[in-house]
């Protein structure tokens, strides 16, 4: 391992200040998924800048919306009062993420940063665009079961023109961006809020960068606005194992329903895209609608034609169709 630097800010602005001027200084918050980089050769900063003593944890529910702390633990996130009865789906989305230790160390804003779990990128032998730009994608011709089926321009065969086939891994951020969700980052030009839907990047051009971040920019918390989902909001998480497993497949629906038909409905997709999948045209095709499994499954196959899969992912296809009609029915409440 290289040496580093450890550094443990006290104030926000210090925190910043120190990551200015150095662009391999990295923050580290709960250290699940950075540590196993840097063990692993894959990361290998000039400063590890500690943020833990930060003042970032605290959730609260404040206005029109849900603002949690980047230092938040996932575990805490997913009991709080607050989440549980206003975003049930984020919750659901933490306890399907990980296991009950990881999540007791997991932070919001390390979750939101993790990197892909693709084995080309965690193979220092094997060429990655991601880790090693311009190396090539070890995926493209190579074992791709678990990787994308929808890229950047969809529906135009985007395949070719995709430099990393890589999956997002996070639970987490797929529930955050089927609804309305802004991550609130500081950094050397002061406070920025970002979409979530413009937070994470496809993977057009330079497939190392996973997010919008500015260098040296510090998540300080995401904000859930207030939505009228908590009764009807459904994650669905398919894998190869029971627990302690990524995703193949999920699912985050939101459905806002009154007198028997749907009125507003959201739906996200994980395990299928370089970063959560949305399908935007969901609210279109379900809206004014009475819920019923021939809909869903029009709306689920609807969104399949502009999947593409690889020489190993055929079956993500279908399993994707099945999983969106599933948790439709779910968070609609039939059966
Ligand atoms: C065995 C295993 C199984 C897992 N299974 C799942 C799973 O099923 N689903 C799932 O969603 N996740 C899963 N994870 C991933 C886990 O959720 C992440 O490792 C965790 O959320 C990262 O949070 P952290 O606080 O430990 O981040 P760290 O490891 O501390 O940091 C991760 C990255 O985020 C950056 N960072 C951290 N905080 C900030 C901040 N506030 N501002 C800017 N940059 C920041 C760091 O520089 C680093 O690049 C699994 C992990 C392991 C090890």
């Amino acid at each position: 391992m290289k040496p580093f630097q450890y550094l443990r800010p006290k104030t926000i602005a210090e925190a910043i200040s120190m990551a200015a001027d150095d662009p391999e200084a990295r923050y580290i918050a709960g250290g699940t998924n950075l540590v196993d980089l840097m063990k692993r050769g894959i990361a290998s900063p000039t400063k590890l800048i500690d943020i833990n003593h930060l003042p970032l944890k605290k959730i609260e529910h404040r206005y029109d919306r849900l603002r949690i702390g980047a230092l938040a633990l996932n575990s805490e996130v997913a009991k709080h009062k607050a989440v549980v009865t206003r975003q049930p789906l984020l919750a659901q989305a933490l306890l399907a993420g990980a296991s009950g230790q990881l999540r007791n160390m997991a932070t919001v804003g390390g979750n939101l940063l993790q990197r892909t779990r693709c084995s080309y990128f965690y193979d220092l032998a094997l060429p990655c665009n991601k880790r090693k730009p311009g190396s090539g994608c070890g995926a493209e011709g190579g074992i791709n079961r678990t990787h994308a089926i929808f890229f950047a321009g969809n529906g135009f065969g985007g395949i070719e023109k995709s430099s990393c086939l890589a999956v997002h891994p996070s639970d987490m951020c797929v529930a955050l961006t089927a609804v309305d969700t802004v991550v609130v980052v500081n950094g050397p030009d002061g406070e920025r809020r970002i979409q979530m839907k413009d937070f994470l990047r496809l993977s057009t051009q330079q497939p190392e960068l996973d997010t919008n971040l500015g260098p040296g920019e510090l998540v300080t918390a995401i904000e859930v606005l207030d939505n009228a989902f908590a009764k009807h909001s459904h994650y669905l998480k398919v894998r190869d194992r029971a627990s302690y497993a990524f995703a193949l497949v999920s699912v985050a629906v939101a459905l806002q329903m009154d007198g028997g038909r749907i009125w507003d409905a959201r739906l996200a997709l994980g395990g299928v895209a370089h970063k959560p999948w949305r399908y935007w045209a969901i609210d279109l095709m379900l809206r004014g609608k009475a819920p019923s499994e021939q809909l869903f499954r029009e709306v689920a196959e609807h969104e399949m034609e502009s999947a593409k899969a690889l020489e190993g992912n055929a079956y993500k296809i279908k399993l994707t169709s099945n999983a969106m009609v599933a948790a439709l029915k779910t968070a609609a409440g039939i059966s």
